[in-house]
């Protein structure tokens, strides 16, 4: 359990990162949410969490596409002892085009935020004594499809930033892991589902099973509940040891 440490999640007013944060304010840890709007139901999301598990949790606005808002969301929160790079957007087309804007908003979002907080998150973890870093990549931060040119590298380069990190902070009190989710049914899923149908011309009932479940050997979607669980597991004492890694959570994606 997880009482009197802060988290700070990055792109969680929706999806998997409000799944993760929820799971780590139920395990008794205080909670930052953002995301780059500031409506009042996203500063209602927090509440709710708030009063459904007695922590403190907090929505704070930054756009995880600035190198700057990154590093004064982490400032803002004022303690991260347990980080979550989540922030992550998709666009799905062919290398030769797939729009410019397009490719540098998916590297600044989904890759560069996460070298600005952990950044700033280091020095608040190691004046804690404690920290847990935890990535949440992709399958697709170990394998590839097509038409997913930006978001295959922006993945693998967190993979690759979660090992360096790793080593970097090897005999501190910190680790840094990266998830490798599978296929969640999220809105971030939920919209390429349109796109997919042209690109393959197929309809909504055949691009899930035939295109996003036809590489989830399980032949279900992982949960927000799943992602959120797997985070709390390696922010706990038996994964004190576990760092530099992924795991995967893909119902046996990366064992094909
Ligand atoms: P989602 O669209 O539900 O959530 C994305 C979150 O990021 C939202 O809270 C959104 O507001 C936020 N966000 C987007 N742009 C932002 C910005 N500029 N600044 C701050 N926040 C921003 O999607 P999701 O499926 O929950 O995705 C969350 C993460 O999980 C992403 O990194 C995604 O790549 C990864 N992932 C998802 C799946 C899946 O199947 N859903 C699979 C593998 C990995």
């Amino acid at each position: 359990s997880l009482p009197g440490k802060t988290a700070v999640i990055t792109g969680s007013n929706s999806g998997i990162g409000l799944g993760v944060a929820r799971e780590l304010a139920k395990a008794g840890a205080n909670v930052v949410l953002n995301s780059f709007t500031d409506r009042d139901e996203d500063h209602a999301l927090a509440a709710e969490i708030s009063q459904e598990t007695g922590t403190k949790a907090r929505y704070i606005k930054a756009d995880m596409s600035n190198g700057d808002e990154c590093r004064a969301l982490i400032e803002k929160a004022g303690a991260c002892d347990i980080l979550v790079n989540n922030a992550g957007i998709q666009h799905v087309a062919p290398i030769d085009q797939f729009p410019v804007e397009k490719w540098d908003a998916i590297v600044a979002i989904n890759m560069n935020s996460a070298f600005h907080t952990m950044a700033a998150a280091l020095p608040m973890m190691r004046r804690a004594g404690w920290g847990r870093i935890v990535n949440i990549a992709s399958a697709h931060g170990l394998t590839a499809s097509p038409f997913k040119a930006a978001y295959v590298a922006a993945k693998h380069g967190v993979v690759g930033m979660t090992k360096t990190v790793a080593l970097e902070t090897a005999q501190e009190p910190i680790t840094c892991n990266a998830i490798c989710p599978g296929y969640v049914l999220t809105p971030l899923v939920e919209a390429q589902i349109p796109d997919t149908m042209k690109e393959y011309n197929m309809s909504r009932e055949d691009v899930i099973k035939n295109v996003m479940l036809e590489r989830q050997p399980s032949k279900a979607f992982a949960t927000v509940e799943q992602m959120g669980g797997t985070t709390v597991f390696l922010c706990s004492d038996a994964a004190a040891q576990i760092t530099g890694t992924t795991i995967s959570v893909d119902g046996g994606w990366t064992a094909l």
